[in-house]
């Protein structure tokens, strides 16, 4: 798929605002600083599209993004940071929550992890609950070019075996990395396939 624009729409932090649920959506997920706003940016080719490194806890953001007039890129806040207060951490859950369980125009979840990192809990927990709630789910793998690619593979086979304890089968995955654009264009296909499914 050619990115022919990219356009911000709107940033939310109440799920009645958010723009009428009418064109496709795939939302991006993952914990704070795994470089979500960085595989945005490089995704839409856009270098201050998403903004890298925000303050964690800060409020609250679901930020839409046009792609193509055609489909929406949803930014939704990270998840995992220990500073943040209980309170934090439970308005987030059901702020997310909520957003990712009722949206209908939503298509898939973009579950980004860090490919450096061994399998971690929260990460796991929130592809189970996804699979509770049969949302529709892939990985993407960031930060590939900070290891060998041996490495990469090893991390992504742990995390793909520690989902096997609850999925049938293992979901979709995509190894990326902001610094080089690789997988940009198997994520971008990906995208495309399923809007015209
Ligand atoms: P976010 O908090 O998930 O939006 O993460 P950011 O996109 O702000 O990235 C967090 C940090 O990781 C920043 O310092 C980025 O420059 C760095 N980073 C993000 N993606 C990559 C990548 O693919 N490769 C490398 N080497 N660094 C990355």
């Amino acid at each position: 798929m050619t990115i022919k624009s990219a356009e911000f729409i709107c940033s939310n932090t109440q799920i009645s605002k958010l723009p009428p649920p009418v064109k496709a959506e795939y939302a991006f997920i993952g914990r704070s600083n795994v470089g979500k706003s960085s595989l945005i940016n490089m995704l839409t080719g856009k270098r201050g599209m998403a903004k890298t490194s925000q303050t964690p806890g800060k409020t609250q953001l679901i930020n839409h993004f046009l792609i193509n007039d055609e489909w929406y890129i949803v930014d939704l806040p990270g998840y995992g940071y220990a500073r943040v207060s209980k309170n934090k951490k439970a308005d987030w859950d059901k702020f997310i929550r909520t957003y990712l369980d009722k949206r209908e125009s939503l298509q898939c979840v973009m579950v980004l992890i860090d490919s450096r990192l061994e399998p971690q809990k929260i990460d796991l927990e929130f592809c189970n609950w996804l699979g509770e709630k049969g949302l529709s789910f892939v990985l993407i793998f960031t930060k590939a070019d900070k290891q060998s690619s041996v490495k990469t593979d090893q991390n992504v086979a742990k995390f793909k075996k520690a989902l096997m304890a609850t999925f049938e089968e293992a979901p979709q995955y995509f190894v990326t990395s902001s610094e080089t654009q690789h997988g940009r264009d198997e994520v971008l296909n990906f995208i495309d396939s399923v809007n015209n499914h």
